[in-house]
This record gives structure tokens, C-alpha cells and sequence, in this order.
């Protein structure tokens, strides 16, 4: 397979590279050295691997859900994902960049959050680490998310409202590049998906192919072969490209990719980057984005709050130009509908991002083959998500 790595300044075809200023360029580089280094080195690597094991719970199970099977008609593995500390895949990315941070000899974290996610997991391995850390976050989602900037608290971050443009993720981003290029001498910038400036989408990606590797051994274990389609949902495309990663080479394993659809694509509210959005640059990287025909970055919308972001990863925007990956949008309601679903039929309550991911299958259904085999990353569990959940059950009108 070509193109299956960047070139040295990042570029997957026409998409990645690094569009920022002189000084971050210098610290960009001295990031890629210096992961190139650790990932050459045994004991970090086995560090790494502790961790994953000891403190984050891995590896995780890679469930068949016999129920949700029944009802669909086609055989589904879950990838549990969900069963990790704090709820999610991000802590694959967030362990492995701070122990490069403390390799490197940096003594401060910074990161953005949107829905908090992110921050939260940033801010566990910081007290993990004995590291201090500061978190940018929009003034809007602040006031939205508000468990999440208790946690951080309550893990010793402080969280730095972030007061322009649409006080949102987008700006938390701009935020969070703009200290760092006063910092950067002392401070890791800890990014939470695959975009960004190159080397970012390749050091998360590396970090999180963890589930797609595990999940490869344990399928070819359970059914003595590997599975006909692999599907993820994909915000920016950490916990797809993960998943995907380790599977682009195998040219039968159809990999499926599944967007935010909001209240429907003519509405104009979601965040469908690679389905609806058009190339451009954003935080550092070519790559598909939604914007107006001023190059204005439009606003998005998702019922799941790591979906809603108006740019994504520029390795899928290759993957999704090269045709070997699918991308597909689901709406809020029938995200909802797979969140009751699953919870009923396997007592699992998804993440409403995942949501998304076992939507597809539900509404895919009849097209399956009868012997398919369909694994479904589930990339958190949706405890966070309790409160929007009953907002669209009883929805407060005012
Ligand atoms: C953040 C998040 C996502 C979306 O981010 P990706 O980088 O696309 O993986 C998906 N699921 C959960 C549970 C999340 O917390």
C-alpha cells in the first residue's frame, strides 16, 4: 500500500503538513525527534506498555453482543473501549504523549478541550505524572460542561476560560498554539485527536492503533479470521484512525467512518467534515473542513459533543480521497435510537459518539451479507452523556 506513512514534513497526498509560525516550526521538530527517539526505545516502550496494562486497563475486551447481533441480523463485536479509566479511548493518546513530555524534559502540560473529554484526560495523566497543567476551554462549553471542569478541577488543572470568536473548541485550539509558542521552551502541547500541525496526527495515531492491533489478534482468536467491515465514529478521528490503522493494508477489511449528521445535512447543522466539507487549512493542517465561501470555518452541531468539531485528521481526508476508507453521516435521532437500543438489548450504555458508529450498523442492516462480521469500536461508555439524554426525552421548553 502507498502513502501509508507521510512524508518527512507530513503530507499524506495534498493533505497534512505544518502551516505555522517560525517558532513553532522549531518545536515541531524538536517533537518529531524527539518521538522518533522513544519509539526506538525499549524502556519506553515497555513504560508505555505498564501503563496501558496497569493503570488504564488495557487490554480491553472485544465483546460479542449477542443480543444487539439477534435483533440486526449480522454478528456484531464490540470493541470495548468504553470499560478503560475515564470512560474512553482518549486515555490511550493522553498517557502516551505525557510520558514523551517527561522524556523530553518538559516540566508543564497545556491542552484544549471542547467537550471536556479531552481535558479530563489530560488533566488524569497530569496528576498521574506530578506534572502542572492548564487547560484551554471555550467560555461557552465552560458553562455546558460543567462535570467535566469539576473533574479537571478536582485533578488539579486549572481550566482557562477562552473568551473569543465562537468560544468554542476552534478558539480553544488558537488558544492553546498561542501559549505555546511563549512557552515552549518549558511546555508540551498535549493535542488531543489525530489534526494538528504534522508530527501530531501521526504521534496520535501511533498511540491509539493500540485497539486496532489488539482488536486484530483477538477477532483472528474468536473467529479464526478477520472481520468484513470496521466501524468508528469519527470527531477529529482519533479512535477511527486507531482502529483503522492497523487494517489499511488489509484490502478485503472494508473501513467505515461515521459523521456527525446533526438535525440533517441540508439543515446545515453537523459536523460531517469529510462527507460535507471542502479543503482548506485549519489548526496548521490541509485537510477537509466545514466552511462558508469565505473561508469562514462554520459552525457545527451534534448531539455528541465529540463530534462536533469543523475540521478532521488529514490522514482520513487521504484515506477518504484514495477510497479506502467510507465515510458516512448519522443524525442526532437515529444516534439516539442506537443509544436505547444498546443500553436495552446488552446493558451498555454507549457514549453518544459511539452512538453514531452502532447507528450505521442498525440502519446498514439489511444490506449485510449472512455471514458478515461487523466489529464496532465503542469508543466511551455514555455515562457523560446522562443529562443531554434526558433533555431529549423531556425536553425543558421555555
Ligand atoms: C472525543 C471522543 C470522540 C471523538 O474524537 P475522535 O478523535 O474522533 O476519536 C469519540 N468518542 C468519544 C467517547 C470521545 O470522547
Amino acid at each position: 500500500m502507498k502513502n501509508i506513512s507521510p512524508d518527512t514534513q507530513g503530507h499524506w497526498g495534498k493533505f497534512g503538513g505544518k502551516f505555522v509560525s517560525e517558532t513553532l516550526m522549531c518545536a515541531l521538530e524538536e517533537l518529531s525527534s524527539a518521538y522518533n527517539e522513544a519509539i526506538k526505545d525499549k524502556n519506553f516502550k515497555q513504560d508505555l506498555n505498564n501503563c496501558l496494562k496497569q493503570y488504564a486497563g488495557r487490554p480491553t475486551p472485544l465483546y460479542y453482543a449477542e443480543r444487539f447481533s439477534k435483533k440486526t441480523g449480522v454478528r456484531v463485536y464490540l470493541k470495548r473501549e468504553d470499560l478503560l479509566h475515564t470512560g474512553a479511548h482518549k486515555i490511550n493518546n493522553t498517557i502516551g504523549q505525557a510520558f514523551l513530555a517527561k522524556r523530553m524534559g518538559k516540566k508543564r502540560l497545556i491542552a484544549e478541550t471542547g467537550a471536556g473529554q479531552h481535558g479530563v484526560a489530560t488533566a488524569t495523566v497530569a496528576a498521574l505524572l506530578g506534572m502542572p497543567c492548564d487547560v484551554y476551554m471555550g467560555e461557552d462549553d465552560i458553562k455546558r460542561q460543567k462535570l467535566n471542569v469539576f473533574k479537571m478541577k478536582l485533578l488539579g488543572t486549572k481550566v482557562i476560560p477562552v473568551k473569543t470568536g465562537s468560544k468554542t473548541l476552534k478558539d480553544a485550539i488558537n488558544e492553546a498554539l498561542r501559549d505555546w509558542v511563549t512557552n515552549v521552551k518549558t511546555t508540551y502541547y498535549l493535542l488531543g485527536s489525530v489534526v494538528g500541525p504534522h508530527p501530531y496526527p501521526v504521534i496520535v495515531r501511533d498511540f491509539q492503533s493500540v485497539i486496532g492491533e489488539e482488536t486484530k489478534r483477538q477477532i483472528r482468536k474468536l473467529e479464526g479470521r478477520l472481520p468484513d467491515y470496521v466501524v468508528a465514529c469519527v470527531g477529529g478521528g482519533s479512535n477511527s484512525m486507531g482502529m483503522f490503522y492497523p487494517f489499511i493494508k488489509e484490502r478485503k477489511v472494508k473501513l467505515i467512518g461515521v459523521e456527525a449528521g446533526g438535525l440533517g445535512l441540508a439543515s446545515g447543522k453537523h459536523g460531517a467534515s469529510l462527507c460535507k466539507g471542502t479543503e482548506g487549512v485549519l489548526h496548521g493542517a490541509r485537510t477537509y473542513i466545514l466552511q462558508d465561501k469565505d473561508g469562514q470555518i462554520a459552525s457545527t452541531h451534534s448531539v455528541a459533543p465529540g463530534l462536533d468539531y469543523s475540521g478532521v485528521g488529514p490522514e482520513h481526508a487521504h484515506l477518504k480521497q484514495t477510497g479506502r476508507t467510507s465515510y458516512y453521516t448519522v443524525k442526532d435521532k437515529d444516534a439516539m435510537d442506537a443509544f436505547f437500543m444498546l443500553s436495552h438489548l446488552e446493558g451498555i450504555l454507549p457514549a453518544l459518539e459511539s452512538s453514531h458508529a452502532i447507528a450505521w450498523v442498525k440502519n446498514f442492516a439489511i444490506n449485510f451479507k449472512k455471514n458478515d462480521l461487523v466489529v464496532v469500536n465503542l469508543s466511551g461508555r455514555g455515562d457523560k452523556d446522562v443529562d443531554i439524554v434526558e433533555d431529549y426525552i423531556n425536553p425543558v421548553r421555555n
